[in-house]
């Protein structure tokens, strides 16, 4: 039976991949990914040779056509991203629901995603939390800071590390109290930093630094929050 994956692979460190997910890379007929150099170099790490097709922001409209045509074919497809889990803030979304809503099977074999490793990484509180994905570059970025200053549950956010300091500047602006943040810095990495603490210091602390480098995910805690 034709089935679709939906397969997590290492945020950084490639060690970091289930049984099952190689297992099922190694099965399936074909691979679709982002960048076909990223996921090669994973690929042969796990002696996986497969074929592979790209599936990326700017071709997943035309692209989740060829996949519905590979498992009506009677074949399986397995989508995996750069990093993490496929769906999430990457591509996977609108290929999942094709399938769902052309009978075929969708089967998710879980592995690292960057959301849960930094929210559990914090020490923040994890019992509910909002995901804020990336923020917009532009417009409705300030009212998405704003409802994070004001959310009373934990948020998490993606950030890229040259708008690091100008978010947690907006961030400060519209907070009225002391906030605790946590920024997760290179995770699973050989530089990994997880960078808890006051929002205020936190702030002074990136501010100092020359540049900040590598892949950001930033937990702010909510409103009443105090440790
Ligand atoms: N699908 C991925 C997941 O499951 O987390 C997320 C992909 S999204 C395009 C990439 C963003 O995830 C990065 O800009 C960063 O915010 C976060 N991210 C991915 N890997 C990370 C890492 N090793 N350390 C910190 N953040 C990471």
């Amino acid at each position: 039976m034709a089935v679709l994956y939906i397969i997590a692979t290492p945020i950084g460190n490639l060690s970091d991949i289930t049984h099952r997910a190689v297992e099922t890379l190694s099965l399936t007929d074909l691979i679709a990914c982002e960048d076909t150099r990223t996921s090669s170099v994973l690929l042969q790490h796990y002696g996986i040779n497969k074929p592979l097709f790209s599936f990326h922001q700017h071709n997943e409209h035309h692209k989740v056509e060829h996949i519905l045509n590979i498992l009506n074919g009677g074949q399986s497809v397995a989508i995996i991203s750069d990093a993490g889990m496929p769906g999430i803030s990457d591509p996977g979304f609108l290929a999942i629901r094709a399938a769902h809503q052309n009978g075929h099977t969708v089967t998710v074999i879980p592995g690292p995603d960057a959301i849960t490793t930094a929210i559990v990484a914090s020490g923040l509180p994890s019992d509910r939390f909002t995901f804020e994905g990336f923020l917009p570059p532009k417009k409705g970025r300030q009212t998405r800071i704003k409802a994070i200053a004001d959310s009373e549950i934990t948020t998490v956010v993606y950030e890229s590390p040259h708008k690091l300091v100008r978010f947690l500047e907006m961030l400060d602006d519209f907070c009225d109290e002391a906030r605790w943040v946590c920024v997760a810095r290179e995770l699973t990495k050989k530089f990994e930093e997880i960078n808890r603490g006051l929002l205020n210091d936190i702030l002074a602390d990136y501010r100092q630094r020359p540049s900040v480098k590598g892949e950001i995910v930033v937990v702010v805690a909510g409103k009443n929050y105090s440790e």
